[in-house]
């Protein structure tokens, strides 16, 4: 099945808005006091929104924080990135989502998530959310998001009114381990599977959603779904791209790696905004592994958006 036609419009998110607060020392877990630096304004759909508006293209996200620092302290980001918070509800009962994050010696993360019982596990789509998604030309859902049947619940209403006004819809599994134990999970998943047109999974996420135990047959499987194209997120390797007729390897640009918070959410925004410009292909997925390139070679999730400016400077740097 080919991409669909573009609609006009913006770029809308929905999810946690959160703070991320990092351990500095390297290790496992959170058992022992421990230092830790932040907090850092963060969570995978405002990381992907912000990048979406950092180049240019209108884009909004509908969320829910509370009436504190961390809820405050992302506000204003969003809003000095570009971003529309006109569905940002602020709720005074609920406290803002949060997420300690530890870096193992072997780069894998480990997660304490303060989300289903924060203000954003109370992200609803009230009216300035159903404003905000009459305009929407393209809706970005990330896995992390789907955390509970609440929010599971609301974002499949979001995507039945943008579907009947022929948005698209692109989805990022974005699996933490700490998460798969969550029912809920496997529920979303399945769900955004079947709606979504554009799936964006990193490396082992491809499998994992399908009976498949090779890449090719997910690939097979998923477009058999009625997916039009899948974006593989391959780390330091790139991406690969693969619809019904073309499959693409674009290799990555070669950058010092300091934090890998944010890189998959920067390559997806700029991927579709990209699409949205008319650009080839080819060109999406090389912008997009410079926006994920420039994204781990900075401390900081939110800290890793970039311009186009900025990418166009990295390829040409490495050419
Ligand atoms: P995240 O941890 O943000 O969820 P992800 O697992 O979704 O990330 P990755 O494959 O880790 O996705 O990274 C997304 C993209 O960023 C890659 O496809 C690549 O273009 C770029 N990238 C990631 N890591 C590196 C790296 N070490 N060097 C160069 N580019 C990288
Ligand atoms: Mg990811």
């Amino acid at each position: 099945m080919s991409l669909p036609a573009i609609r006009p419009g913006n770029i809308v998110t929905m999810g946690e808005i959160l703070v991320d607060i990092l351990v500095v020392e390297r290790g496992i877990g959170f058992r022992t006091p421990l230092n830790l630096r932040g907090p850092f304004p963060g969570g995978a759909p405002a990381i992907f929104i912000s990048q979406a508006a950092r180049l240019g293209h209108p884009a909004g996200i509908i969320s829910c924080v509370g009436d504190d620092d961390f809820g405050w302290m992302n506000i204003e980001r969003l809003q000095r990135d570009g971003v529309d918070i006109s569905a940002i509800r602020i709720d005074d009962d609920q406290i803002t989502a949060s997420a300690f994050v530890r870096y193992r010696e072997d780069g894998d993360r480990d997660f304490l998530f303060n989300l289903k019982r924060s203000a954003a596990g109370h992200t609803v789509l009230d009216p300035p959310a159903v404003a905000l998604l009459a305009d929407c030309g393209h809706f970005h859902v990330m896995g992390s998001s789907l955390f509970s049947f609440h929010l599971i619940d609301e974002v499949r209403k979001a995507i039945e009114i943008v579907k009947a006004n022929g948005a698209m819809v692109s989805f990022d599994p974005n699996i933490r381990k700490e998460m798969l134990n969550i029912a809920e999970m496997r529920a979303g998943l399945e769900f955004m599977l079947q709606y979504c047109d554009i799936f964006l999974p990193s490396g082992p996420e491809l499998t994992i959603p399908t009976e498949a135990n090779t890449e090719e047959a997910a690939i097979t499987e998923l477009l058999g779904l009625g997916i039009s194209c899948i974006v593989v997120k391959r780390a330091a390797q790139g991406a690969s791209y693969y619809d019904a007729t073309r499959t693409l390897h674009v290799p990555g640009y070669k950058v010092t790696e300091a934090d890998p918070t944010g890189a998959g959410d920067c390559f997806g925004a700029t991927f579709v905004a990209c699409l949205r410009q008319g650009l080839p292909i080819d060109e999406c997925i090389r912008l997009a592994n410079a926006a994920g390139a420039l994204a781990v070679s900075r401390q900081g999730g939110m800290e890793g958006i970039s311009s186009f400016e900025e990418m166009r400077a990295l390829i040409e740097h490495s050419a």
